[in-house]
């Protein structure tokens, strides 16, 4: 996903506070990137800061090692390591309102493994409703280009050596409390509405072309 060392960096988000609009307005949007991402970033790099030769990996590499990282920062880098990684691919994933759908070999691989793009959206939904607490419902691809439906709870990624992520929701209730206050479901109707279906169709291409190499 990126080459980036430390210190880490807050991303700008790609699109304005407001351009979510009306599915996230940007109080929602402006609390969950600034603030709680940003901690995120912050706690992050003072797990990392005394210890220069992890200075040097990637995040990928990072939550890819965690457990032969010292012990005492293991459950910092997991929790916040994972938390700027997901947060980072949320907001990449993101776009306003168009009503986009998949296209091309994205689309394609959707229809083969849930049967059409109507039922892959109720298993995402499903997935993400009724993950049970804070976590995130995720869409990925294995070496193949297999898709399938994953969940994670907290801030943990999904397998990153197995899967590629396609792209995610948040459901911690930081991510749409303000708005929906315990409407969960409604903020997933909403957030099907601003995925990016471009970025996700490039991302899924990029591991078909690795394939042919
Ligand atoms: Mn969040």
């Amino acid at each position: 996903m990126k080459a980036e060392t430390y210190p880490f960096v807050v991303r700008p988000l790609p699109y304005e506070y407001d351009a979510l609009v009306p599915v996230l307005d940007a109080e929602t949007l402006t609390f969950h990137h600034d603030k709680h991402y940003k901690t995120y970033v912050d706690n992050l790099n003072a797990a990392l800061a005394d210890y220069p030769e992890l200075q040097k990996k990637s995040l990928t590499e990072l939550l890819t090692e965690i457990d032969m990282l010292p012990a005492a920062i293991q459950t910092a880098v997991r929790n916040n390591g994972g938390g700027v990684y997901n947060h980072e691919l949320y907001f990449d994933s993101m776009k306003s309102p168009v009503g986009q759908e998949p296209s091309g070999a994205l689309a394609e691989a959707i229809d083969r493994d849930f049967g059409s793009y109507r039922q892959w959206k109720e298993q995402m939904k499903q997935a993400a409703v009724g993950k049970f607490g804070s976590g995130w419902a995720w869409l990925a691809a294995d070496k193949n280009g297999v898709l399938s439906i994953v969940q994670t709870a907290n801030q943990d990624v999904t397998n990153l050596e197995a899967y590629t992520p396609i792209l995610l929701v948040d459901v911690w209730e930081h991510a749409y409390y303000l708005q929906y206050q315990n409407r969960r479901a409604d903020y997933v109707d909403g957030w099907f509405h601003l995925i990016n279906w471009r970025k996700a169709g490039k991302r899924y291409e990029d591991i078909l072309g690795e394939n042919r190499q």
